[in-house]
């Protein structure tokens, strides 16, 4: 498995898996455990997930599938922006970290901007940090204009990642933000990496993928993997999905496949010279 490399020098997969509505049937329980397990079997090591996701019950779906295990994965949790007050982040943290049943997380996010001011809830993470509760933290959602002002708080240059919408079909990013977070070393990690399953529908990914000899998910992962510094989450509820998603670090595409995506994707006006990826 291909790596990334925090600012830290942590490094994580640059494959991980995503949880969001996980844990919320318990008819698909089972199928979700096992689904997490071949990932990590697979080396999908990193896990993402949220106090937002069932409201604790995807952190709780995920403490049940790491469990004996806990030293392999790498957790991936956010808070609430309305618990990320100084105060609030720490208790927030702790009811995470019971769901977990684990005395750290890895990687802490901010789950969207909220009202508390960044300086507010960047005291807030540093003192997790200090207590050993958390390892790194990051934020998600925020735009350049957000990641300007975090950057100008104290201790605010520390964000490990900035977790954001990125697939195919959502290249916004790679205009401004990207490039920014590039120049300081901090990588991004994609969330939504096959738009929740949309692009698999697209007829032009289709007939690329059958193409090329993959499918068309592993195509749309293996477009966020060209670039050294994405790290793509994608959710799968099943064993099988996962180790077709997984399947996807096999295909590294070459500039010509690249090239046809673009034309797919982006209107030529738009699309980013592959010197600036
Ligand atoms: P994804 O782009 O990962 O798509 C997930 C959907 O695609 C699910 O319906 C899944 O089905 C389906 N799917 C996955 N793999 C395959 C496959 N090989 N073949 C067919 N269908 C497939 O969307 P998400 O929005 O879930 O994003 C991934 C993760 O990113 C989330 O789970 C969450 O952890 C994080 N996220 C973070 C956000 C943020 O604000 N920070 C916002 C949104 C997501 P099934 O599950 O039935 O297998």
């Amino acid at each position: 498995m291909r790596s990334v490399t925090l600012p830290s020098g942590k490094t994580v997969p640059c494959l991980g898996q995503g949880t969001w509505t996980m844990g919320e049937g318990p008819s698909a329980r089972a199928r979700e455990i096992a689904a997490l397990r071949t990932g990590l079997d697979l080396g999908l090591t990193l896990i993402d997930t949220a106090e937002m996701y069932g409201e604790g019950l995807a952190e709780a779906l995920v403490a049940e599938a790491i469990e004996g295990r806990r030293d392999e994965v790498f957790i991936v949790s956010k808070v609430y922006p309305h618990n990320a007050s100084r105060r609030d982040v720490a208790a927030a943290c702790e009811r995470s970290l019971a769901r977990l049943a684990t005395d750290r997380i890895d990687l802490y996010l901010l789950h969207w901007r909220g009202s508390v001011p960044l300086a507010e809830t960047v005291r807030g993470f540093e003192d997790l940090q200090h207590a050993g509760k958390i390892r790194h933290w990051g934020v998600s959602n925020l735009d350049l204009a957000d990641m300007r002002e975090l950057w100008s708080v104290p201790g605010g240059a520390q964000a490990a990642t900035n977790q954001l919408l990125y697939n195919l079909e959502r290249r916004g990013v790679e205009w401004d933000l990207l490039p920014w977070l590039r120049e300081r070393g901090v990588p991004v990690m994609a969330y939504s990496p096959i738009e929740q399953g949309r692009l698999l529908r697209h007829r032009g990914l289709r007939a690329f993928a059958q193409r090329h000899g993959m499918t068309p998910a592993q195509a749309a992962l293996a477009w966020l993997l060209r670039r050294e510094d994405v790290i793509a989450i994608p959710k799968a509820s099943s064993p099988e999905r996962v180790k077709e998603n997984a399947g996807a670090i096999a295909h590294r595409l070459d500039a010509a496949q690249l090239a046809e995506l673009d034309a797919l994707f982006a209107p030529p006006e738009r699309a980013v010279p592959l010197e600036m990826l």
